[in-house]
């Protein structure tokens, strides 16, 4: 399998693969910025932290999107939590609390504030970890905060979501007062507050699609799939709410000269880039995403 994604992808996908197969990544470099704010050393850190306030970790579960390295994928299957992604985060979010009395969601805040939100949990019940504080201080959390949440947020963000603001949203709707303005539950709680519709790219290219012609759509997502929207639907105005454009530095490190390159080495019978996730890994993995797999 020669994947054409970012390096979680390619690692979720040696996961899944069957024995016989090898997957590639064409450049090595085609990384997430969001995934490697959740370093597996500060991950532990914090569950430790967080295991002796509460005295055990037994009632938080944790949760990692999908967008996440694979040895936050094992530490998720191995302490009885899951994957999800921006399409099951809420269905993911209400197993969890059927195991737990807590989530511990990694890494994207916004997505975890967003569910949380969308399921009713109050703001004041999501805390934020800054991973960044060095050990000993609860992540920058107040010990009673913490005592009463029920989602504990690891502070990450994806470069590209955190770009939208509340002040394009408005210039937006002052150009076209008819927009409909969707955006990805990656973006912060404002955006989203602000927005019309929220959801993940296929719900954002669903909404496209069924919007009627003549529609005026605001898009907050990653520019390219906007672009993609705006060619495929020639009879409504799609545009991308950032006018700044400002793509993600490592999503788009897949060249078609890496491409040719991972096959032409194929063909001369040389696997290279190969993607290896150890034994162990993936075991613990395979438990997350296997979990989520079943919620669907
Ligand atoms: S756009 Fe880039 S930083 Fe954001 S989630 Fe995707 S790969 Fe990660």
């Amino acid at each position: 399998i020669v994947f054409c994604g970012v390096h979680f992808m390619a690692e979720a996908a040696d996961i899944l693969s069957a024995a016989h197969q090898q997957v590639v990544l064409p450049n090595m470099e085609a990384g997430c910025s969001m995934a490697d704010m959740a370093a597996p050393a500060d991950v532990h850190v914090a569950w430790r932290e967080l295991g002796d306030l509460f005295g055990s970790t037994e009632d938080l579960i944790p949760v990692t999107y999908m967008n996440s390295a694979a040895s936050l994928k094992a530490f998720c299957g191995e302490h009885g939590g899951v994957v999800c992604t921006s399409s099951n985060a809420v269905k993911v979010l209400e197993w969890a609390f059927e195991q737990g009395k807590r989530v511990f969601f990694f890494p994207d805040q916004h997505l975890g504030r967003n569910t949380g939100h969308a399921m009713g949990i109050p703001l004041e019940e999501m805390t934020l970890w800054n991973w960044r504080l060095p050990a000993g201080n609860l992540g920058g959390a107040a010990p009673e905060q913490l005592e009463r949440s029920r989602v504990i947020l690891w502070q990450g963000h994806c470069s590209v979501h955190q770009r939208f603001t509340t002040t394009q949203i408005e210039e937006a709707r002052e150009r076209h007062p008819d927009v409909q303005i969707v955006v990805h539950p990656e973006c912060r709680y404002d955006i989203v507050q602000a927005a019309d519709a929220i959801g993940s790219t296929a719900y954002i290219a669903n909404y496209v699609a069924e919007a009627p012609a003549g529609s005026v759509i605001g898009v907050g997502t990653e520019i390219n799939l906007v672009s993609r929207l705006a060619k495929e639907n020639p009879d409504k105005t799609v545009f991308c709410l950032d006018p700044v454009v400002c793509p993600c530095s490592t999503m788009y490190r897949v060249h078609p000269a890496y491409l040719a390159w991972v096959m032409e080495s194929l063909a001369a019978g040389h696997t290279v880039n190969q993607i290896v996730v150890p034994e162990e890994v993936q075991a613990h993995a395979r438990i997350a995403l296997e979990r989520m797999l079943a919620l669907r």
